[in-house]
């Protein structure tokens, strides 16, 4: 029995980048689709605790849920796939996800999720081709997923993969770059003389860092990143010790 592959994504069951990524991995196992019904984009890792989900079955192995990225692969690791995935593969999204981006986005979160349900994950992202065409990162996400199923990840760790706009020169491993925020909030007025307010505008900036995602796929190169999901500060943790005893001293009534 060929190992099953999890697929999803977050911009939802019909997008073109799922249909090439589930088709590129048919070759490694066999190929479970459980998506979002519509686009979930900049979800991050919502699940839905407070309302039933819905599943549709389009067919054998392919669903549509009205949930979120991270909702589908907990259904499919936790009972809609008949068998334990061996990799949950998330993506190809529509747009490069890169940076401290990737904390917003749905594609990461679904392999966030993977990873914490105990399965290989990773995302793979594409920077929005011109025409349309999944080719060249259904390729990248074919041989990433060959080598991960065949080497593993380290535990409590998911692999994030950008591929660039153009066709790839090569692939670099990196870390994630960091995103200064220049735009303000804008603030418009509704026809009722209310003001509205868009967030999110403008163009990201980003620090220079050669070593990053950003300037990889900037570059023309296949973005490879490890990520931990371990967020603890480990410098800030051993500085901090010293705080316990002040502040559990404040926290203590004091004899009158
Ligand atoms: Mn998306």
């Amino acid at each position: 029995m060929a190992p099953v592959i999890l697929v999803t994504n977050d911009d939802g069951v019909h997008a073109p980048g799922l249909r090439a990524l589930a088709a590129a991995l048919e070759t490694l196992g066999q190929v479970y689709v459980v998506a979002p019904e519509r686009e979930q984009s900049v979800v991050g890792h919502a699940l839905t605790l407070h309302r039933p989900l819905r599943v549709d079955r389009l067919d054998e192995r392919r669903f549509a849920v009205n949930g979120t990225p991270s909702d589908c692969v907990n259904l499919g690791v936790l009972g809609l796939v008949p068998e334990a995935p061996v990799l949950v593969v998330a993506g190809i999204n529509h747009g490069s996800n890169l940076g401290d981006d990737v904390t917003y986005s749905g594609t990461v979160s679904a392999a966030v999720e993977g990873t914490l349900l105990g399965v290989t994950s990773m995302a793979v992202s594409q920077a929005d081709p011109d025409g349309g065409s999944f080719e060249a990162a259904a390729l990248v996400a074919r041989l990433v997923a060959t080598r991960v199923l065949g080497e593993g990840l380290p535990a409590r760790t998911m692999l994030n993969v950008n591929v660039p706009r153009e066709p790839p020169r090569g692939m670099r491993v990196t870390r994630l770059g960091r995103r200064t925020y220049a735009e303000k909030v804008v603030q418009e007025m509704d026809p009722r003389g209310r003001p509205y307010y868009w967030i999110g505008g403008g163009q990201p900036l980003w620090e220079e860092d050669e070593a990053s995602d950003i300037a990889a796929v900037q570059q023309g190169f296949v973005s490879l990143t490890p990520l931990g999901l371990d967020l603890t500060h480990y410098g800030a943790l051993g500085r901090m010790v010293e705080w316990e005893a002040g502040l559990s001293a404040l926290l203590r009534p004091r004899a009158p």
